[in-house]
């Protein structure tokens, strides 16, 4: 029986101690971590016995609908320290138009356009922000594509936080935008996001007191996007669809996917069915791709990445030996596809369902149409796609050429 949640108690999270992903060496989770002592990501853990004892499916089912309904599963301590703008339980939505076109019949769009900042960012910008307030760090910093840094920058503005953020110059304006608003330091660099980070990791340690929170580079993040995983799952009735179809960058909604996936086995809230992953990313921009068809454990950043995909502009991942791993032990699969197909996908999606999906997620689209045309994906299965920001973002997608009236 779930009892009720004594936050005096200890009992909002179920946090137990952090763990390297690549030797399995247990770190402290009670004070601000980066990477392990081998430079991989550090895992948070939870106590699952006790997460069942606090709460269950149906004591969830009653609670806000936003993230924070599933707080034993995430690492903030207290719900003091919960930094949130209503963020989360983003609409599950039937593509009834669109997956017969490609042949499918149980298509489905998690859609997180709607989220503050415009993208699924906010997720783990939300529990990363707040966990950084609850451990006493002073500043973020980090590098990003656009959505990130804007997440970012929003969330420690609303914990009275400074923000430095990194930002490539040929990344969407509107980001940058984004992070003025709200009063972060931004740096515009001449460069793609490896060279901002190399940046911002300069100036954040020339400060002290600043933590890099690089995609990866800090647990907390990874746990935000967790909850796209535990939501799929609680609104198909606590169960995950055949296949899940995911754009690509640092990986770390895929692996935050998983990871939710893992959890809720482990719990037992979920049956044995594991969902397959698949990660999709730009052929400008495909290290994951490549080395899931090489069969390699780690990828190798191409020479010049580039695609309109700023999202999944990603030429080499941190945690790319978890993301292959994800993929490979669900029996998922890695699909690039070209930037012309992604436009083409996003008008299709957008004319046939109303939904001006972002160029990330127009990838997906393009890729599962792949996927159907070569039968990896049968017509029966039942397939969700992850709408990770809003095309509001992204007019240059679309070629406005309309002839002038004169009334
Ligand atoms: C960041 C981003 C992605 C990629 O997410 P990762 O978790 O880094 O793989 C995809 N789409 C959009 C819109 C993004 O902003």
């Amino acid at each position: 029986m779930a009892t009720r949640t004594n936050p005096d108690r200890g009992d909002y999270s179920a946090l137990d101690h952090l763990e390297c992903s690549s030797s399995g060496q247990v770190y402290s989770a009670e004070e601000p971590q980066g990477l392990s002592a081998q430079g991989t990501p550090l895992l948070a853990r939870y106590d699952l016995e006790r997460v069942s004892r606090l709460a269950s499916p149906k004591s969830i089912s009653v609670r806000p609908p936003n993230l924070w309904r599933y707080h034993e599963l995430l690492p903030v301590r207290s719900p003091r320290h919960v930094i949130t703008m209503g963020e989360g339980m983003t609409p599950l939505i039937p593509l009834n138009n669109y997956g017969p076109s490609i042949g499918l019949h149980r298509l489905l769009l998690k859609d997180d356009g709607g989220l503050p900042t415009g993208s699924f960012k906010c997720r783990g910008a939300a529990v990363g922000v707040s966990r950084a307030v609850e451990l006493g760090v002073k500043g973020v910093a980090l590098p990003t594509n656009g959505n990130a840094g804007a997440a970012w920058a929003a969330y420690a503005a609303r914990a009275g936080m400074p923000a430095l953020v990194g930002i490539p110059v040929d990344s969407p304006p509107i980001s940058r935008a984004e992070c003025v608003v709200v009063g972060a330091e931004v740096f515009l660099v001449n460069g793609h996001i490896g060279d901002a980070g190399r940046l911002v990791t300069e100036a954040a340690s020339a400060r002290g007191q600043f933590q890099d929170v690089s995609t990866l580079k800090e647990p907390y993040r990874l746990e935000g996007k967790k909850t796209m995983g535990l939501e799929i799952a609680e609104q198909l009735g606590w169960r995950m669809p055949d296949v899940i179809v995911y754009p690509t960058g640092g990986g770390v909604g895929l692996l935050g996917i998983y990871k939710a996936l893992c959890e809720l086995q482990e719990l037992g809230w979920i049956g044995d069915k594991v969902p397959r992953l698949v990660a999709v990313q730009a052929e400008g921009c495909a290290p994951i791709v490549e080395a899931f068809a090489a069969g390699e454990h780690y990828s190798k950043p191409p020479k010049d990445p580039r695609t309109i995909a700023f999202g999944i502009t990603v030429p080499k991942p941190i945690g790319d030996f978890m993301i292959l791993d994800a993929l490979r032990s669900t029996g998922g699969t890695a699909v690039a596809v070209s930037d012309a197909a992604i436009i083409a996908e996003l008008h299709r999606v957008a004319a046939l369902e109303g939904t001006f999906v972002c160029p990330e997620t127009a990838a997906c689209f393009a890729a599962l149409r792949e996927l159907r045309d070569s039968r990896w994906v049968a017509s029966t299965e039942e397939v969700v796609v992850l709408n990770t920001g809003t095309g509001l973002k992204y007019p240059q997608t679309v070629d406005v050429d309309l002839p002038l009236l004169t009334p």
